[in-house]
């Protein structure tokens, strides 16, 4: 849609007109001496911990985020229930019974299946990577243990997730077809500590679940090695998760109200669960933290024209649940910009966008009040985070405010996420970022819209 040149203008200067009545540059610089995320993020991480989807754990968590929300002064904070099917790990041991007998640290991945109590011993076959392991005939992998092995780095965007990622993702059901007896991967990580990498998989059509585990990165060399010496490797596997059935989960949300009910919503979101290893500060308990505390600030600069929500998504760890249940419940409304912060608390670099063409001028004036902080403007591809991914994927605008993730998987999903990680300063220039981000689109008049649904090409 092309706008004319003149309603162009007078839609950007009624922009600046109505965001004159906020003076954002202060609200983000105040911002920088934010503590509101760092005592969320602490309170959470202390006062619940580890926090799995659907476990009692992540109910004392929306309990928590309830009083939390009430107490900052949000309107309305409240709790949309879901159901959910329950994975929980178990027993977790692993060692190389020939032809040097040691022991080796890994965890299961979420929906793993299990050994019996007493384990299961057998032949490992090693593939370099995931296409090596599709490439190979099941007679090969049949009855064995397969290892998958891959070649992930550190990248500032996270990208190398995507690359490597499959093999947490589809190694097992590949290896469940070919009949193989169970699969270890090398962590989906960046670090070289023996700390395992946990996350979710899920079962694909026609897969029977079978064991599946992440080894830490110095366990995977490790086996490599041993396996590099060309003996037959003989390992003893014991993994006991269980299914416990369907158990409840849940979004918090709750409203800064806007003086124009018609002109949409501003979503700004994070996730309440964590994986059970860590206390998951970093994954997500700080983006919990940075959302609420700078739609909190905006909320005591006055009244904005839209109305801010702020969700605190349940189950985003075991396959974005509560993105799901949101979309499917709110779809009807009129969203005008969805964002979400799920890398971690380290500073944002870079914003990019999803919005038409007409709100240029939006994301100039962003560009504007995010550049003194160190951000800089990036393409208008954004996809957002995974909670608001369902939403955004019937078509509505999102903004992206990017944080530096070249430390993120060195600590994602390990039992190493916890608050010492969090940088103070760094959580504050988040804050400070999502501060001026929201006092900028919830004060615009313009539309962030239509876009269509994202589409990669
Ligand atoms: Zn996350
Ligand atoms: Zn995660």
């Amino acid at each position: 849609m092309r706008l004319p040149v003149a309603l162009l203008a007078a839609t950007f200067l009624a922009s600046q007109a109505s965001a004159q009545s906020v003076d954002v540059a202060a609200l983000r610089d105040a911002a920088l001496k934010d503590e509101m995320a760092w005592d969320i993020t602490e309170g959470l991480t202390t006062e619940v911990g580890q926090r799995l989807a659907g476990t009692e754990a992540e109910a004392r968590a929306r309990t928590w985020a309830i009083a939390k929300l009430k107490a900052m002064g949000f309107s309305n904070p409240r709790i949309e229930p879901f159901d959910m099917p329950v994975w929980v790990r178990g027993e977790e041991t692993a060692e190389i019974v020939a032809p040097f007998p040691q022991k080796l640290v890994l965890a299961a991945l979420g929906n793993s299946g299990a050994t019996p109590a007493e384990g299961i011993t057998a032949e490992i076959i090693g593939f370099s990577s995931l296409s090596e392991l599709e490439a190979t005939d099941s007679a090969k992998v049949r009855g064995k243990i397969v290892f998958v092995d891959h070649a992930m780095g550190t990248t500032q965007d996270g990208s190398s997730y995507g690359a490597f990622g499959g093999a947490r993702r589809k190694g097992p059901s590949i290896a469940s077809k070919k009949g193989a007896l169970a699969i270890v991967i090398r962590s989906i990580g960046t670090d070289f500590h023996r700390n395992p990498h946990t996350g979710v998989q899920q079962w694909s059509d026609g897969a029977t679940p079978i064991p599946a585990a992440a080894l830490t990165l110095p366990d995977a060399e490790q086996l490599k090695r041993i396996l590099a010496r060309g003996k037959p490797v003989r390992m003893k596997l014991v993994l006991t998760p269980r299914n416990i059935g369907t158990r409840q989960s849940g979004n918090v949300m709750a409203e800064v109200p806007g003086r124009d009910p018609k002109a949409g919503i501003v979503l700004v979101g994070c996730h309440l669960d964590s994986w059970d290893l860590g206390t998951g500060a970093i994954d997500d308990a700080a983006g919990c933290g940075i959302v609420a505390a700078a739609a909190k600030r905006v909320m005591d600069a006055g009244k904005p024209l839209r109305t801010i929500r702020v969700v605190w998504f349940g189950a985003e760890e075991v396959g974005i649940l509560g993105g799901a249940a949101y979309r499917d419940a709110h779809k009807g409304e009129n969203h005008a910009v969805l964002a979400e912060s799920d890398f971690g608390a380290d500073r944002v670099y870079r914003f990019d966008t999803y919005v038409n063409q007409s709100a240029k001028p939006v994301v100039g004036r962003l560009a504007e009040v995010l550049a003194p902080i160190g951000i800089a403007k990036g393409n208008n591809e954004a996809r957002g985070g995974s909670d608001i991914g369902p939403l955004a994927a019937t078509g509505v605008p999102v903004i992206a405010l990017r944080q530096d993730g070249t430390r993120y998987f060195d600590l994602h999903h390990t039992p190493d996420d916890t608050l010492d990680k969090v940088d103070r300063s760094q959580l504050a220039q988040n804050v400070a970022a999502w501060t001026a981000m929201i006092a900028t689109v919830a004060n615009v008049e313009s539309e962030l819209g239509p876009v269509g649904p994202p589409r990669d090409d």
